[in-house]
């Protein structure tokens, strides 16, 4: 046995490439681009180790050119989910035996294929297969993915790391135990670098997963299902079942060994998935571990004190990038009477020149929404604001689906604060502004606390220190990641630890240590140096 104490100091982010014109990344990416649209993998499900094809297929499309299939893929069925099961269980031993610095040796060369050899690779394929301009591709598909699995190593070595005092007569210790049974991994389109967190945090607290991609980002989930082999997960520890959710959920969430589920999605998905857990816990072993983050209704409040330009900068970037495809998407935004001409003049001017279109295109700042179900959600809420009284559109407001999905960045204004795309998530380009009264921003705060169900993420903008102030307190819960003066996008690992409350999920922040205490089911040790050899105390004693 060797012995030896690691120490991981704290990781710095990995550098985002820039892609300017001429540069080397950019003629390298754009290699990985063509090979991408060119070839057409036939997507297996990986179950212990072991490609299995159930010849029930389906195909991954490019969203912004629909007629291009980039790949075909087999579906799980309950059997397969079963013998997921079976595989991850009788690899549980071995994976939870291992000393853990192998387990973050495994995760930390993740990071490095990640952000070497496959970067331009999984960028490619995150660009095609979700349609992400370069940038967005790269700080998530690569940036992302690796910086969660840097700062989860060094976040796991200072929880290993948290242990109880000892007294001289006996010595005491935690030990952190994964969780009894498997985990169950759910994982949403909108990010790469999402779906290989909600797999690989409980990965290395020792646990065994099933992982249920998205079927819209089957090509980027892919891919890192092959780097997680070739950086050295075992056979069985991650096993891949693309598919229905409803389908591998029936069988997975009833097993008597679910012990966890890590969950990023839509919020009526996460309830269902919540139901059947509740319904089938006289089945578990334990109480399931359960972690969801969820959907959001993400607001900006703007005081008269605020800077105009910082304002029209954050609603285009936080509203329009990713096509609003971001759980932290700018959706409602609060402007003042004395600002609104100016706010609107310069989101016309910003807007203008926006360009949307295919991502191989790198002007295009806007690429095309996820699916067909997607588009036409959009579609409908323009044309039901556009019909009524109480809202008009003042940019965007037109869609093309003949060959790509792609939706114009919206802007409507609205003068019923209730309106419905002030309240519920579209999850597309469509930005909804309300304007207040200037003398009433202690009112409008109040507004924007109790109008949407969702409190995932929100922005105040203003000079006036006391606005500041008293926005932060007001929208105390109103947001779990607050931005003050930024947009209300672009959380970054080991900054800004993400997550929200109320229907926006279980705030358990990826990208912190709290999210990793919940892959665990530490175990308090005592040994005592000098066990007592009587049963009598001294008060016993005769006066
Ligand atoms: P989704 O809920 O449609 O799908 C998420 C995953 O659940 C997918 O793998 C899907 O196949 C699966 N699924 C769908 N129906 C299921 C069912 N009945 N049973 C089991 N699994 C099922 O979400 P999406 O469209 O992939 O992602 C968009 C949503 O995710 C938005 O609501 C967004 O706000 C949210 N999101 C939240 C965060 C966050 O951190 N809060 C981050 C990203 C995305």
């Amino acid at each position: 046995m060797r012995t030896m104490r690691f120490s991981y100091p704290e990781p710095k982010n990995e550098p985002v490439l820039e892609y300017r014109p001429g540069s080397g990344e950019r003629r390298l990416l754009k290699v990985a681009l063509d090979e991408v649209s060119s070839r057409c993998p036939d997507i297996p499900l990986i179950i212990g180790g072991r490609e299995i094809r159930t010849g029930d297929r389906g195909d991954v499309v490019m969203p912004h050119d629909h007629g291009h299939v980039l790949a075909t893929y087999h579906k799980a069925g309950p059997a397969e989910v079963e013998l997921a099961i079976e595989a991850a269980l009788a690899a549980k031993e071995r994976w939870a035996a291992l000393p853990w610095e192998h387990r973050a040796a495994v995760m930390l060369r993740v990071a490095e294929l990640v952000s070497t050899k496959y970067r331009f690779a999984l960028s490619a394929a995150t660009m095609m297969g979700q349609s992400k301009n370069v940038h967005q591709s790269e700080i998530d598909a690569v940036a992302e993915t690796a910086d969660f699995l840097r700062f989860n190593v060094w976040y796991a070595s200072r929880l290993y790391g948290e242990q109880p005092g000892s007294e001289t007569c006996c010595l005491n210790s935690m030990d952190y135990r994964p969780l009894e049974g498997f985990v169950y991994a759910v994982t949403p389109f909108n990010f790469t670098a999402i779906a290989s967190n909600l797999v690989l945090a409980p990965l290395l607290m020792g646990n065994v997963v099933l992982w249920k991609p998205s079927t819209a980002a089957l090509l980027s989930n892919y891919l890192l299902m092959t780097i997680y082999e070739e950086a050295g997960v075992p056979a069985g520890v991650v096993n891949f079942l693309p598919g229905p959710g409803r389908v591998s959920s029936a069988v997975a969430l009833r097993h008597r060994d679910f012990a966890g589920l890590h969950f990023t999605g839509s919020t009526e998905v996460f309830r269902a998935m919540w139901r059947t857990v509740g319904e089938s816990m006289d089945r578990h072993r334990s109480f399931p571990r359960i972690v969801g983050e969820t959907g959001g209704k993400d607001f900006a409040v703007v005081h008269p004190s605020a800077d105009v330009l910082a304002v029209a900068s954050a609603i285009v970037r936080g509203a329009f990038e990713y096509q609003g495809q971001k759980c932290s998407a700018l959706s409602r935004c609060y402007i003042p009477a004395s600002l609104r001409d100016e706010i609107v003049g310069q989101v016309g001017d910003m807007l203008g020149a926006v360009r949307t279109g295919d991502p191989r295109d790198f002007r295009n700042f806007v690429n095309a929404v996820i699916d067909e179900e997607s588009y036409d959600r959009c579609m409908k809420a323009i044309a039901e604001a556009k019909a009524s009284a109480e809202a008009r559109v003042l940019f965007g407001g037109e869609g093309d689906k003949s060959r790509g999905y792609f939706v114009e960045p919206t802007v409507i204004e609205t003068t019923n604060p209730r309106a419905p795309t002030m309240e519920e998530e579209l999850f597309g380009p469509v930005l909804t502004l309300y304007v207040y009264d200037d003398e009433d921003f202690d009112g409008v705060l109040r507004l924007c606390d109790a109008t949407s169900p969702y409190a995932l993420t929100g922005a105040v903008f203003a000079r006036d220190r006391q606005a500041i102030v008293h926005a932060s307190d007001v929208l105390r819960n109103a947001a779990g990641n607050f931005y003050i003066n930024d947009k209300p996008t672009g959380a970054v690992v080991g900054r800004q630890p993400f997550g929200g409350s109320r229907a926006s999920g279980t705030n358990d922040k990826a990208g912190s240590i709290l999210n990793l205490v919940r892959w665990t089911s530490p175990r308090a040790i005592k040994e005592n140096l000098l066990p007592p050899e009587e049963v009598g105390y001294p008060f016993m004693a005769e006066e």
